[in-house]
């Protein structure tokens, strides 16, 4: 398929989701997750309007973010982030979507108030409890939030959850999931503040439900890119 189609199709996809749940496709931000993919893919959807870019190992993201220099990209990190490649994220990334400890976000904003810059951030949340995934337990949540809301640390700011639907759920597990990611979002709001607005949810194979709960950015890859490598 080519880039001009895919994304349309997707664009579709999100407009009538968000059209069926009563909310406006502008508030739903389509990250486009260009892991294992060639440089020259992420060069087609920049030319077709696409902004936003979600990759998931650090090494092969700094590489692309490197070539892409100058281009109107938000960088966004979606992938399980080791402390040891924290100081890449100053310099490279708008969104971290993957935090789940207040050891990878202290070292986060020391690489981000090094480098003068400041970065997003979501906390990943297992909702699920799916044991092969990363994330913080629900009840884990708030602490979590009070510890670094007291850190006071500089040049981050958290800015909402986000979650990976389990594969081969069915479609009533997946949106229990997105519904209680959604439920823990206002929770988060009304205790620490509006500046909990954002929920990352829904891939390529879910993101209709996803918006339905209510995701704020959906992460999409092969729906957009075809299958990876
Ligand atoms: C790969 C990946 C995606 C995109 O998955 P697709 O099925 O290709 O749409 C989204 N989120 C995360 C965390 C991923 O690792």
């Amino acid at each position: 398929m080519n880039p001009d189609d895919a994304i349309s199709r997707v664009r579709q996809r999100i407009a009538e989701a968000a059209q069926r749940s009563g909310r406006s496709a502008d508030d739903v931000r389509l990250v486009a997750i260009s892991k294992r993919q060639p440089v020259a893919a992420i060069e087609s959807l920049i030319a077709c309007g696409q902004r936003d870019f979600g990759e998931n190992q650090m090494q092969e993201a700094v590489d692309k973010i490197g070539y892409l220099h100058g281009q109107p990209v938000e960088w966004h990190f979606i992938g399980h982030l080791q402390s040891n490649k924290t100081r890449y994220v100053g310099n490279n990334f708008s969104w971290v979507h993957t935090v789940d400890s207040a050891k990878l976000a202290r070292r986060i904003a020391a690489s981000v108030e090094e480098a003068g810059e400041s970065v997003n951030l979501l906390l990943q949340v297992n909702i699920s409890s799916d044991p092969a995934k990363h994330g913080i337990k629900q009840s884990d949540l708030f602490p979590l939030v009070d510890t670094l809301l007291e850190e006071q640390l500089k040049n981050i700011k958290l800015r909402g959850l986000m979650t990976i639907g389990q594969r081969n759920a069915n479609e009533t597990e997946t949106r229990t999931a997105f519904a209680g990611l959604r439920a823990l979002l206002e929770q988060c709001r009304h205790r620490f503040g509006n500046s909990f607005s954002e929920l990352s949810m829904g891939m390529s194979e879910d993101l209709e439900p996803a918006i339905e709960e209510g995701a704020t950015m959906v992460r999409v890859g092969e729906a957009l890119f075809g299958h990876r490598a």
